[in-house]
């Protein structure tokens, strides 16, 4: 029966999917699907099934339901860092064939009318394994709209953002990917189709959303879309103080929308000429030069870049032309970021195309991918830590340990709790600003070696437990059920539990993610 998926999965698939290798034989998808982008990972699955529909995931978990041991893991893109889409002598669902061979054909917009009259609003239903920069190009292409959030990378699936969160620079604004959602198509644990939404079903919609792929494999998701910018002025500042840096960041995110930014970031980055590390790691593409000696005396080993984007929206008469529009958006934000404290001299601006704009991580794609760290491992470790901890984890953390540098970039940007729905499942600090610390390693021939890379993880966990800090790992991998009820606090881990009960009673669903073992 799994070899009939296969076969006739193999037969609809898209000849090459952006971002991902090819694997055209059935031990070619067993090797992919038993390794992740993390690379640190691996388990062999017994079969790869590549659904073409709802009911093919339905068919196979319920399969899986009648044996006493196979598990069920839905893999996105495979980019997890853990082996979190796996499935250990279990059956991995190859999420991108959902839909094949043309998922662009499979997007459909859905328009509605709320009170009958005006107020238009329009949403894209897409697959579950379509991948982010699928549905901006479907969006914008075809309609004109694009979603409001979005993650840094597009070449990630929809339903594996929504299974964990989904953040980028306009997390603080509109929301993370898992606030962006009006209905979703799941296939529980038990093989049921099931469409739920925050009226329908709410209990099982909101658990789905972060919900580690625990509850349900989510095969479509209603999106809403809003007119799709024009261009973006995408703008970089330098703070040789993480007190004016955090103090700037936390300003700008808290401003009421009509003085807000659209996207709100940044890094930390090593004092010195690294080209990986330091000062060439801040001009955005276009813009100067990086000038040190503007830098103040005594800035110390670390600095750091706030980056900010404004939308600019097509609504000009005939007789303004591009440059106008340009100069204008420049005033703009000039004067946004009058007030700020960032090192002056050191700003770095560009006007870019929206969909170039979503699209930059991609050019750090094929740098990587030409110099071999795409391909290598990546011990990545991404946090949220709340802001009355922050100067302290800067201390201790990336002064304290990380200095020289990960030979990645280091993501430091705030974002309110008060965006994200306290009934999906995603665990968040207390504070009602945190920030994602995001640890992004890229190894290196010649640096250290993965294991130390890993051990500097866990001594940065060990860290954050021992200052008490009010913190949450985002992407979190644990191996007790003692660290899972940590993680999620009493009330949400009794509240998870519960809901695995009711959607997956024989815990068949991600067992990559370790947290429930599988019911005979
Ligand atoms: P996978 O890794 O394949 O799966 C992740 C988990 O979700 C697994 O447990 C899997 O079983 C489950 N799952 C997958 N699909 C489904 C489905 N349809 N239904 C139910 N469960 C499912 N994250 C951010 O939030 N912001 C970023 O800016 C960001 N940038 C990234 C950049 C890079 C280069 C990489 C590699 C990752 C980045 N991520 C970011 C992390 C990313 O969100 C996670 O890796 C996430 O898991 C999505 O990847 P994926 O679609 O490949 O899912």
């Amino acid at each position: 029966m799994m070899l009939a998926y296969m076969d006739r999965a193999t037969a609809a698939a898209e000849p090459e999917d952006a971002g991902r290798e090819p694997a055209t034989t059935a031990g070619g998808c067993a090797a992919a699907a038993a390794t992740d982008f993390g690379g640190l990972a691996s388990a062999m699955p017994a079969a790869v099934v590549r659904p073409a529909s709802a009911d093919d995931v339905a068919s196979a978990i319920r399969a899986a339901a009648l044996t006493p041991h196979l598990t069920v893991a839905a893999r996105g893109n495979g980019h997890s860092v853990a082996g979190q889409a796996m499935a250990e002598g279990g059956l991995v669902l190859d999420m991108r064939s959902l839909a094949a061979p043309s998922r662009r054909a499979q997007m459909q917009l859905v328009v509605q009318c709320p009170d009958g009259g005006g107020g238009r609003r329009c949403f894209a239903d897409v697959p579950g394994g379509a991948l982010w920069e699928e549905v901006l190009h479907w969006a914008v292409d075809n309609h004109g709209l694009a979603p409001a959030s979005w993650t840094d990378y597009l070449r990630l699936t929809v339903g594996g953002t929504l299974s964990n969160g989904g953040v980028s620079g306009q997390s603080f604004r509109y929301g993370p990917q898992v606030s962006n959602v009006a209905e979703l198509e799941v296939v529980t644990g038990d093989g049921e189709r099931r469409v739920c939404s925050p009226s329908s079903h709410p209990d099982l919609f909101f658990a789905v959303l972060g919900g580690l792929g625990q509850f349900g494999v989510i095969t479509r998701a209603r999106i809403p879309l809003h007119r799709a910018p024009q261009a973006v002025r995408w703008t970089r500042v330098v703070y040789a103080s993480i007190a004016d840096y955090t103090a700037d960041a936390e300003w700008l995110v808290t401003r009421p929308p009509d003085a807000a930014f659209d996207y709100v970031e940044g890094f930390a980055f090593v004092n010195s000429d690294d080209p990986v590390n330091g000062w060439p790691s801040v001009p955005i593409p276009g813009g100067a030069r990086f000038d040190p000696s503007l830098l103040p005396a005594g800035a110390g080993p670390v600095l750091y870049c706030l980056e900010v984007a404004l939308y600019q929206y097509a609504h000009r008469p005939d007789d303004v032309d591009d440059d106008d529009e340009e100069d204008q958006a420049a005033v703009t934000v000039s004067r946004m970021m009058a007030p700020l404290k960032h090192v002056r001299g050191l700003e770095f601006a560009a006007d870019v195309g929206y969909v170039d704009f979503l699209s930059r991580v991609n050019r750090v794609e094929e740098e990587a991918r030409r110099n071999g760290s795409w391909d290598a491992p990546h011990p990545w470790l991404n946090l949220f830590v709340s802001a009355r901890d922050i100067a302290d984890f800067d201390r201790a953390v990336i002064k304290g340990m990380l200095a020289d540098g990960i030979d990645g970039p280091m993501l430091v940007y705030p974002m309110l709790k008060s965006k994200w729905d306290p009934n999906t499942s995603v665990a968040l600090p207390e504070g009602e600003v945190f920030y994602l610390v995001a640890l992004l390693r890229f190894c290196r021939s010649g640096g250290p070696a993965v294991d130390e890379l890993v051990a500097q993880n866990g001594a940065i966990l060990r860290a954050c437990r021992a200052n008490g800090y009010d913190y949450k790992a985002y992407f979190p991998s644990y191996r007790g059920e003692a660290d899972w009820a940590r993680h999620f606090g009493a009330a949400r881990w009794r509240r998870f539990v519960d809901r695995k009960a009711r959607y997956d009673p024989l815990a068949i669903l991600a067992p990559g993610q370790k947290i429930f073992p599988r019911v005979p």
